[in-house]
């Protein structure tokens, strides 16, 4: 998540529950370990400790970061490729996975970036991402999921500095290419140590069929009995390059340095009047800032989502 320039008024805006009911049995989305996507964080975190203390953009610890999540994809099957960008007189890296299958002419992606800023190690700011959609992507071949639709993962480079491996991205493919993809999840920040539970406004001047992405990650978190609010986050995050293309978008997230307010502890726990991500950006973004339960529902969540959309 990039630093906030222009406060969202949109935050206001509150999205409530839905009436919607929870998955029918025959989507059967796995339910996500959270001590599985808490490894992978446990492995970011080393990979920092190991590269100067981050995972930044242009250093060592955001190559070794992409070497290893491809690793792990490559084991399950995935068909994977590094997509090398120019960014502040350094190589950036974005890493794209093909789940084999699928109809290629209706793409359903999923991503996160994969940098942190050069203060810390960026495990909540985007370790949890990054962890959730790389435990889906493995649940997917572990559970054998046979979508109808194609589906493929980006862990984008350089977000931090402006979203410049999903702008990268999106501006390598084709106008048929872009096409395509018929919808982009974005995660960005989902497990936040005072969490709120945030779905992006898809009406908030979002591609048309962004709405059915919200109601969709609504409709996952209502399944598992939490209340979410909408919220715009504008250009703070990697979908922004997708929604340029008119490709639909969504997203969740768990709150980054603005404050919980009272209302929004009573409804989700937590403490008021502080922000939802204290670490945000700073060297304090390890693991234990980290709320494991916003963790698990997210990765849950996304999971829903996506076998509800990709079916
Ligand atoms: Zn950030």
């Amino acid at each position: 998540m990039r630093i906030l320039i222009a406060l969202a008024a949109a935050l206001m805006a509150t999205g409530a529950t839905t009436a919607q009911a929870a998955a029918p049995a025959a989507l059967a989305a796995p339910n996500i370990s959270v001590a599985n996507v808490q490894a992978h964080l446990n492995q970011f975190q080393s990979i920092a400790r190991a590269n100067g203390g981050n995972r930044a953009h242009g250093r060592p610890g955001y190559l070794a970061s992409v070497n290893w999540v491809k690793s792990k994809l490559d084991a399950a099957g995935f068909t994977t490729r590094v997509q090398s960008f120019t960014y502040g007189g350094a190589t950036g890296y974005n890493l794209i996975a093909d789940y084999p299958g699928g109809d290629a002419n209706n793409v359903i992606m999923l991503g996160g970036h994969l940098d942190s800023v050069t203060a810390g190690p960026g495990i909540n700011d985007n370790g949890t991402g990054s962890a959730s959609i790389l435990e889906v992507a493995l649940q997917m071949k572990a559970t054998n999921f046979q979508p109808t639709k194609h589906v493929r993962f980006g862990w984008w480079g350089a977000e931090e500095l402006g979203l410049r491996g999903s702008t990268a991205y999106v501006n390598s493919l084709s106008t048929t290419e872009k096409s395509r993809i018929k919808a982009y999840l974005n995660f960005d920040m989902t497990g936040s140590p005072n969490p709120g539970y945030f779905v992006y406004n898809g009406a908030d001047g979002q591609p048309t069929g962004s709405v059915a992405l919200q109601q969709r990650l609504q409709a996952g978190f209502t399944s598992l009995g939490v209340q979410t609010e909408l919220t715009n986050v504008g250009g703070r995050s990697d979908h922004a390059a997708f929604a340029r293309a008119n490709i639909p978008t969504g997203g969740t997230f768990t709150g980054a340095e603005q404050t919980k307010t009272s209302a929004q502890a009573a409804k989700w726990g937590g403490t008021a009047g502080q922000a939802f991500d204290r670490c945000y950006h700073r060297s304090c973004d390890t693991t234990s800032n980290i709320n494991a339960t916003a963790l698990d529902r997210n990765a849950d969540v996304i999971a829903y989502a996506l076998w509800a959309t990709a079916s």
